[in-house]
């Protein structure tokens, strides 16, 4: 069989030492692959782009399809682009998976059972980068939500267990407050969540099931959530588990696959032979099980376990009275590949097959498209005058001879007008609901003359969001409080 391609960087701060370090064991190991190593990172933000990566280094990575990529650091002030973010995005890695498990008694945790799967979406919500200053006081940052990306990630996360041979699969959202997009993804989680009956499912809202996550990992599973939501507690997960500097993490696409440590580049411990290999390992570990080499996997992972078993430890974990001897990068290394055949004899030894990959591949659904009917339009407004009576007054004269009538205004999200209250605080950005007299915008034109007429009456228009109804069904939120 060919020996299959890999592309390999190394990246920035301690980068470098822990991918050598890996790449040491993977040889001994015996692992089939062969590398092409791409720069990204620092150097390349340096040279001007703004990326951090170059042109070329993307052909690599869409031909090899298995990227090993190390930390980098992204440069801090504007202009810069996160690399991790556009690279999942340009490959269409929708799936991060983060498996958190403890280690103890070897390694220090108030978490002894822990063995869980954090599988976060990794395309979509805040991550769409869409962002905008509206007026002197608001920013605002989109979040996306599809149906195609609920789906993918949902399918995957019941994939995933059901071939892990995992008993439950818990979805965590806030959709009691965002009832559309979270709702969105709740209810592709039920619906999804039905073509697999042997598998237990339950759906926490994220605020108690982090806290439940933080306080009782042990009783979940695999736990699928949203982009914001799963970064934020993967970390938290893989931190109480022992440290961020041991989980490693897979990020999977219907082509492509990366694999990386979760911790940064740490350049306090840069070159100084300190950092904890072990991230990157065992992202490496999942990355031979996604080529299909499992059985070279479940090597490394016991030859792991093993050195964490006997107490050799970097000094991110090492404990007098615990650990045995504490080392360096390369010496964690070579006691790794040492102990390459050997199993734990306490922590729970891993065990891969020889699998093909979990390359899913979406499938549109047939799904109907829904009647979708004009009704209205909310119209974002920069004013800096905060009394909205005096706003409501202005929109009024300057709809006059439209078809359309103010339903109502709201400040933040909270109804201001009619019958607002005087506590409630208000800034300068002002969404007003205008809607159809008639009960249906008969087409575009009616706002095209809309914004005529507010440009005439100086209303400073942000931006507008078309109201619309889907199959009768309300396409948009209510105001707090109407
Ligand atoms: P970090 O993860 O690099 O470091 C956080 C803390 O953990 C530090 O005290 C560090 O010394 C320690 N640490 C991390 N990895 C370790 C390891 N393998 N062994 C021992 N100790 C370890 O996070 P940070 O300091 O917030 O970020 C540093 C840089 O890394 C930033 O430029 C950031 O943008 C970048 N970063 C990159 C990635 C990535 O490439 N995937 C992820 C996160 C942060």
């Amino acid at each position: 069989m060919k020996t299959p391609r890999i592309t390999v960087a190394h990246g920035d701060g301690i980068g470098p030492e822990i991918m050598a370090a890996t790449l040491n064991v993977l040889e001994a190991a015996g692992a089939s692959f062969a590398i092409d190593t791409i720069d990204i990172g620092e150097k390349i933000y340096r040279r001007g782009l703004n990326a951090g990566i170059e042109d070329s280094s993307w052909d690599k990575l869409a031909e090899n399809k298995i990227f090993l990529k190390a930390p980098i650091t992204t440069p801090q002030g504007g202009g810069f682009k996160s690399l991790n973010v556009t690279v999942r995005k340009s490959l269409g890695l929708y799936a991060n998976v983060r498996p958190c498990r403890s280690y103890a008694p070897f390694v220090k945790t108030k978490h002894p059972n822990m063995d869980l799967v954090i599988i976060r979406e990794n395309e979509e919500d805040l991550y769409a980068g869409i962002e905008h200053r509206q007026t002197d006081e608001v920013y605002q940052c989109l979040k996306l939500i599809t149906r195609p990306g609920c789906e993918k990630i949902v399918r995957y996360a019941f994939e995933y267990a059901k071939r892990a041979g995992r008993k439950k699969v818990t979805c965590f959202t806030k959709d009691n407050i965002m009832k559309m997009t979270d709702g969105l993804f709740h209810k592709v989680f039920d619906e999804i969540g039905a073509e697999y009956p042997t598998l237990e499912k339950e759906h926490w809202i994220v605020d108690i099931g982090a806290a439940k996550m933080a306080d009782t990992p042990e009783v979940f599973d695999v736990i699928v959530m949203p982009n914001l939501y799963g970064d934020i507690l993967s970390d938290v997960s893989a931190q109480i588990a022992g440290s961020v500097g041991l989980a490693g993490s897979s990020n999977i696409g219907e082509n492509c696959a990366m694999f990386e440590a979760i911790h940064g580049s740490a350049p306090r411990r840069a070159g100084q032979n300190m950092a904890n290999p072990s991230g990157l390992m065992l992202a490496s570990v999942q990355m031979l099980v996604h080529m299909g080499q499992g059985k070279v996997a479940q090597k490394i992972h016991n030859a792991w376990l093993k050195t964490m078993e006997d107490g050799i430890h970097t000094y991110d974990l090492y404990r007098a009275g615990v650990s045995k001897q504490k080392v360096g990068t390369k010496e964690f290394a070579l006691a790794v590949a040492s102990r390459l055949g050997d199993e734990p004899e306490k922590l729970q030894r891993a065990c891969y097959s020889d699998e093909s990959p979990l390359h899913l591949k979406y499938e549109k659904r047939d799904l109907p498209l829904a009647k979708k009917e004009l009704i209205g339009v909310d119209v974002f407004v920069q004013e800096d005058n905060r009394d909205p009576e005096h706003l409501a007054e202005r929109l009024k004269s300057a709809i006059q001879n439209l078809p359309l009538s103010l339903q109502m205004i709201t400040n933040r999200g909270v109804k201001v007008y009619p019958q607002g209250m005087k506590e409630t605080f208000k800034t300068d950005h002002w969404r007003c609901r205008l809607v159809s007299k008639e009960g249906g915008v008969s087409n575009h034109g009616v706002l095209w003359m809309l914004m005529r007429e507010l440009s005439q009456t100086n209303i400073d228009v942000i931006k507008t969001e078309n109201l619309y109804l889907f199959d009768g069904q309300k396409g948009y939120s209510l105001g707090q409080g109407q």
